[in-house]
């Protein structure tokens, strides 16, 4: 089994699709094992996403992610990283995304694309403890 840090984006908080994306989650299989609502810190933030701090649309992104209330979660389950990152479709929701996942279903621009998935084990166990220190 595996775990997975899964973010719920402020446009996802703000849309109201915190219940649709949960439930393709749980229709899925993967299991809930820490979830809470928050408005992250630039901090947090700048961690979350330092391999992109050099991008040009770095400063757009964060200040994106901090804008509001977002939905942080850790999956667990076989292959959860696959997973959901399958259900959540490419990171361009017109170009890359597959009809059938959230981001081609629910999404259209390439930033506010609705939800984030750790991937790769290092990235989740990176991510997880920046998000849910607690679970340390
Ligand atoms: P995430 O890390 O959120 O799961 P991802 O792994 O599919 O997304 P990355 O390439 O790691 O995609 O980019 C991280 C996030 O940065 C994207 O989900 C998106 O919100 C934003 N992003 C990526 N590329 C661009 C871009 N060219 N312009 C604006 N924002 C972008």
């Amino acid at each position: 089994t595996e775990r997975t840090l899964v973010l719920i984006k402020p446009d996802g908080v703000a849309r109201k699709f915190v219940g649709e994306i949960l439930g393709r989650v749980e229709r899925k299989g993967l299991d809930i094992v820490a979830l809470k609502l928050l408005t992250v810190s630039e901090e947090d933030a700048t961690a979350h996403y330092a391999e992109h701090a050099e991008k040009s649309f770095f400063p757009e992104l964060l200040g994106f992610i901090t804008s509001g209330p977002l939905v942080a979660a850790v999956l667990e389950g076989p292959r959860a990283i696959a997973a959901f990152r399958q259900i959540a479709g490419g990171t361009d929701p017109v170009a890359k995304a597959v009809p059938g996942t959230i981001r081609a279903d629910l999404a259209l621009d390439g930033q506010q694309n609705l939800v984030h998935g750790s991937d790769s084990p290092e990235s989740a166990a990176r991510e997880i403890a920046i998000w849910f220190p607690e679970l340390g």
